[in-house]
């Protein structure tokens, strides 16, 4: 029988690649759902090529979508549902057996926690989700016996090099297990890993957005740039593998051909290689614990011929310290972290603030508002609100007016 899938953030960049893998194992995935937050053209597009029964979509939208639809020839018509309760509800319906989690940023945190909730198979490329969340998402995921799979490059490329126990049976101790000494994080190093000080300065949206290796959403295409996204991955790494911070070491690797690695305790170092494509993750997200084909090509070594490695240069990139001493304070400062990281790239990407004030911005912030245990969801949200109002201030006092 068709796996059901319901894909939130159908219109993004995961989105995409999922669909692509989806219409090329028609026959054993079908759509149950799609949503997306704006591109109302696009994704009624995707409704007429897969049909789903459910679409989730903002308020706002519905009568552009309604339009787009009739002048489309868009039949049957989905049932539509609005904003977070709906998208809440598409992943929750008893009719999905798997959700992506593809939504961008903290308004994907709700939704993926009630796939998690659910017992869904959750693929999970919403990492600021988990970053807020926490240790709440896991133990409902233990509870409910939901399987939450890594999408993100590296922790898909982790978890196919951990041992398969590792990650059924995680432990609750915050060490590694079963012989495991280190994982080793690597990053590209964004496009700005060979400007100075003093060129970052200047750097414009557009040329944050330009990824050396990844075409990716402009969200996270700027946090590669000022490596905050390797900071989220590596609370993400900690939380998914319930291993302590300092454990986890962060490999700039700019040709994006290793997407990460474990090592034992004997000496061995294993790595999960391939060309920089995340249908590939993706692909191995949905079928595992079997494999399915992609169009990606695989590996030719004679062509890459050589893989380079290099410490990050925290001076120039102070996203990743500020990531790890989030981390390691606990309870809400991640969720402090993740807060003023999106007001700040948003803040950026409009033209109000510098390149390097993104992380002033983060910083700032960590240091002003108090975290505390993230003792349930509402506490993470009325944190998740409060840091943004701050951040928002901060950039009225300290960014240019548009
Ligand atoms: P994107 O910007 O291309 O797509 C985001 C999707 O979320 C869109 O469908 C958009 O409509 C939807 N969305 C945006 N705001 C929303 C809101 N407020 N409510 C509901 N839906 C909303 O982003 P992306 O690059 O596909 O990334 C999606 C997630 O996957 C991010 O968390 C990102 O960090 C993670 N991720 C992406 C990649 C990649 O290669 N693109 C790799 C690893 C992890
Ligand atoms: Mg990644």
């Amino acid at each position: 029988m068709k796996q059901s899938v319901a894909i939130l953030g159908a219109t993004g960049s995961i989105g995409q690649s999922t669909l692509k893998i989806l219409t090329e194992h028609a026959d054993d995935y079908q759509v149950y759902a799609l949503t997306g937050q704006h591109r109302m053209a696009e994704l009624v597009d995707l409704c007429v090529q897969f049909q789903p029964k459910v679409v989730g979509i903002p308020t706002g939208q519905f009568n552009q979508f309604k339009t787009i639809a009739s002048e489309k020839k868009l039949s049957p018509l989905p049932e539509i549902v609005f904003d977070e309760s709906g998208l809440v509800a598409i992943a929750s319906h008893p009719d999905v057996d798997i959700v992506m989690a593809a939504i961008v940023g903290a308004a994907g945190l709700l939704p993926t926690l009630s796939a998690v909730k659910s017992g869904k198979r959750v693929l999970l490329a919403n990492k600021e989700a988990l970053v807020m969340s926490g240790d709440l998402m896991l133990s409902e995921a233990k509870k409910t016996g939901a399987l939450l799979l890594p999408v993100d490059s590296e922790h898909n490329a982790i978890f196919q090099c951990l041992p398969e126990s590792y990650f059924s049976h995680r432990h609750e101790n915050k060490q590694p297990q079963l012989g495991v000494s280190q994982i080793l994080l690597t990053a590209s190093g964004g496009p700005f890993l060979n400007l100075d000080q003093t060129q970052l300065e200047h750097v414009t949206p557009a040329q944050a957005c330009k990824h050396p290796n990844w075409s990716m959403g402009q969200k996270i295409s700027v946090d590669s740039a000022t490596l905050m996204n390797k900071g989220l991955e590596l609370i993400e790494a900690c939380h998914l593998f319930s291993i302590s911070e300092h454990f986890v070491t962060v490999v700039i690797h700019p040709q994006s051909i290793i997407h990460s690695m474990v090592q034992y305790i004997d000496g061995s170092t294993l790595a999960q290689m391939g060309n920089p494509d995340m249908c590939t993750p993706i692909a191995h997200a949905l079928a595992w614990p079997e494999r399915i084909s992609t169009s990606v090509q695989a590996l030719n070594l004679f062509d890459v011929q050589k893989l380079d490695f290099y410490p990050p240069d925290h001076e120039k990139f102070p996203a990743l310290n500020l990531a790890r001493e989030a981390m390691r304070v606990g309870g809400t400062a991640p969720t402090i972290l993740n807060a003023s990281n999106e007001i700040a790239v948003q803040a950026f990407l409009d033209g109000r603030i510098k390149f390097t004030q993104i992380t002033d911005l983060v910083e700032q912030m960590l240091l002003q508002v108090a975290s505390h245990i993230a003792d349930s969801i509402e506490t993470v949200l009325q944190v998740d609100r409060q840091v943004r109002e701050c951040a928002m201030q901060w950039v009225e006092k300290h960014g240019v007016a548009v």
